[in-house]
C-alpha cells in the first residue's frame, strides 16, 4: 500500500514523465534517456513505494548542479573563437561525480544530461563508490592543428579547474577526448591548482594513468558479451561481428574479439563505414590505429589501403545505417547515441544477429531496443555493457589515492570480474523482478536501488 501522499507507481511515473518534458524543452535525448528507466521501474516502485513517498525519481531527473561557461580560444591565423563548456553534476549519492568530457559539435545541454542521467546508474552497477557527471563542449577537435587544441583545453579547464576536485568530480574522455585532450587539461589543471592530484582519469602511463584504461571500455563490452553468450552456452569463437565507429571503444573491441576468435568485419566514422569480408585482423587494426590515432585520418582510407574491402559514404537523407544491413551474428554498436534505429534493428534481427553489445551510450532508440527484447537477441543495455571504461577510472583512482601502479594483468583481471558481476547483477536482477533475460531491466533496476537506498540514508539533499 502507497503511504499517504503518494500516487499508484504508473500514475506516478507518467506525470513525472510529462513534467520532465515540460520542464526541460528541446532535450530529446535526455527524454529518452529517462523513460526508458521509468519503464523498468514501475514493478521496483510497486514493491518499495518509500521511494514514491520521498520523492526519489524527482530528485535523480533534476541535476545537483550544471555549470555552462565560455570558453574563448585564438586559433592558429590570430582569429578568436568562442565555444561554450559544461559540467553536469548529476548525482553524488554514491561517491564524487563521475564521467567523461565529450568534445563534439552536437554537444549540447540535452546530450549532456542524457549522459549523466545514463552515467549514473551505470557507475552504480560498477560496484564502486562513483557518482555521476558528464561534461564537455561543442568544440570540434578535427581539423584543428595540435597548438589549437591545446590552447582550448587551456581555456576550457581555467573555468572548469574550479569546480572539480579529486573528491569532488573526476572527469575522464569521451568523444573527442583522448590522451592527448586529456594531457593538456591535466597539464592546465596542476598550473592553476599547484597540486598533482588523480583529478582526471585516462592519464597519461607516466603521469598517473593506468594500465587498461584505454582498452577498458571496449575490452569491458566483449567480457560482456561473452557473458551474455554464456547464458546459452555459446562463445565469441568463430563469430563474425559488426562494429561500428573506428574511435577508443571501437579499436579494442576489434582487439579483443580477435583475442577470443571472432571475425570483426566493419568499421565507420561520422563520414562513412568499410566493410572487410575477410575480417580486420591485427595487421590491419594496427593500421587503422595509426591511420586514427596519429594521422587522423578518415575511414574511407582503409578502402584504399586493404583490396577486398569496400567503402560506403554515410547519407543521412537515407534514414538508416546500411552497417547493420551486413549479414553477421553480433553487432557492437560504438559510435554514438540513436545509431541503430527501428529498421536498422529490423534488418540485424532478419539476418539473424544473436548478440547486440552497447559500446556506446544509448546507440539503439527506444523502439530498437524494444525490438531486439522481443526477438530475445541478448542485449547488453549500454549502461552496463560499457561500464568497463569507468570501472577501470574507479581502479585508477584507486591507484591514484595508494600512490601505486598496478601491472597490466591485474587491472585487466579486475575488469573482467567487474564484467562478470555486472552481467551477474542484471541478470539476477531482471528475474528478480519477473522479467529473466530482459538485462534493460535489470541494469536499470540494480543501478537504481543502490542510488535510491543511499539517498534515503542520506535525507532531503
Ligand atoms: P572517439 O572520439 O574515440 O570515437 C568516436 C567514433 O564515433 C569516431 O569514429 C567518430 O567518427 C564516430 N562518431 C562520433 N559521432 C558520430 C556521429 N554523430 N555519427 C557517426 N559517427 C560518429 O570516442 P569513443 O570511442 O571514446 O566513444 C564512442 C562511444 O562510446 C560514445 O558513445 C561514448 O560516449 C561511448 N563511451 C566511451 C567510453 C570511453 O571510455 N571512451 C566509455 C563509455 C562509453 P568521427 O571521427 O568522424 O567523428
Amino acid at each position: 500500500m502507497a503511504p499517504p501522499g503518494a500516487a499508484a507507481p504508473s500514475e506516478y511515473l507518467q506525470d513525472l514523465m510529462t513534467r520532465v518534458r515540460a520542464k526541460n524543452p528541446a532535450e530529446p535525448e535526455f527524454h529518452q534517456a529517462v523513460q526508458e528507466v521509468f519503464d523498468s521501474l514501475r514493478v521496483v516502485l510497486e514493491r518499495h513505494p518509500e521511494y514514491v513517498s520521498y520523492r526519489i525519481l524527482d530528485r535523480m531527473v533534476e541535476p545537483e548542479r550544471v555549470l555552462t561557461f565560455r570558453v574563448p580560444w585564438f586559433d592558429d591565423r590570430g582569429d578568436i573563437h568562442i565555444n561554450r563548456g559544461f559540467r553536469i553534476e548529476m548525482n553524488s549519492a554514491i561517491g564524487p561525480y563521475k564521467g567523461g568530457l565529450r568534445f563534439h559539435p552536437s554537444v549540447n545541454l540535452g546530450v549532456l544530461k542524457f549522459l549523466a542521467f545514463e552515467q549514473v546508474f551505470k557507475n552504480s552497477l560498477t560496484t564502486l563508490p562513483m557518482g555521476g557527471g558528464k561534461g564537455g563542449s561543442d568544440f570540434d577537435p578535427k581539423d584543428k592543428s595540435r597548438n589549437e587544441v591545446m590552447r582550448f583545453c587551456q581555456s576550457f579547464m581555467t573555468e572548469l579547474h574550479r569546480h572539480i576536485g579529486p573528491d569532488t568530480d573526476v572527469p575522464a574522455g569521451d568523444i573527442g577526448v583522448g590522451g592527448r585532450e586529456m594531457g593538456f587539461l591535466f597539464g592546465q589543471y596542476k598550473r592553476l591548482a599547484n597540486e598533482f592530484t588523480g583529478v582526471l582519469t585516462g592519464k597519461g602511463l607516466n603521469w598517473g594513468g593506468s594500465l587498461i584504461r584505454p582498452e577498458a571500455t571496449g575490452y569491458g563490452c566483449v567480457y560482456f558479451a561473452a557473458e551474455m553468450l554464456k547464458t546459452r552456452h555459446d562463445s565469441l569463437e568463430g563469430k563474425t561481428c559488426l562494429v561500428s565507429g573506428s574511435g577508443n571503444v571501437s579499436q579494442y573491441t576489434v582487439e579483443k574479439l580477435l583475442d577470443m576468435g571472432a571475425r570483426p568485419v566493419t568499421l565507420s566514422d561520422s563520414n562513412g563505414m568499410i566493410y572487410d569480408p575477410q575480417g580486420i585482423d591485427r595487421e590491419k587494426l594496427a593500421w587503422v590505429m595509426e591511420l586514427k590515432n596519429v594521422r587522423r585520418g578518415r575511414i574511407r582510407e582503409y578502402a584504399e589501403r586493404f583490396k577486398g574491402a569496400a567503402y560506403v559514404t554515410a547519407d543521412p537523407t537515407l534514414g538508416h545505417n546500411p552497417l547493420w544491413e551486413i549479414k553477421a551474428d553480433c553487432a557492437f554498436p560504438s559510435a554514438t547515441q540513436n545509431e541503430i534505429n527501428a529498421r536498422d534493428a529490423a534488418a540485424l534481427i532478419r539476418n539473424g544477429v544473436s548478440v547486440v553489445a552497447e559500446g556506446a551510450n544509448m546507440p539503439s532508440t527506444l523502439e530498437a531496443a524494444k525490438m531486439f527484447i522481443e526477438a530475445e537477441v541478448l542485449y547488453g543495455p549500454a549502461k552496463a555493457a560499457n561500464a568497463g571504461g569507468v570501472a577501470a577510472s574507479g581502479l585508477e583512482m584507486s591507484q591514484n589515492s595508494m600512490r601505486l601502479s598496478w601491472s597490466r594483468e591485474e587491472v585487466d583481471s579486475r575488469l573482467r570480474t567487474i564484467m562478470v558481476s555486472i552481467h551477474a547483477n542484471c541478470y539476477e536482477t531482471a528475474q528478480a523482478y519477473g522479467t529473466p533475460g530482459n538485462l534493460v531491466n535489470g541494469a536499470n533496476i540494480a543501478g537504481f536501488l543502490k542510488v535510491a537506498n543511499a539517498m534515503l540514508d542520506q535525507g532531503l539533499v
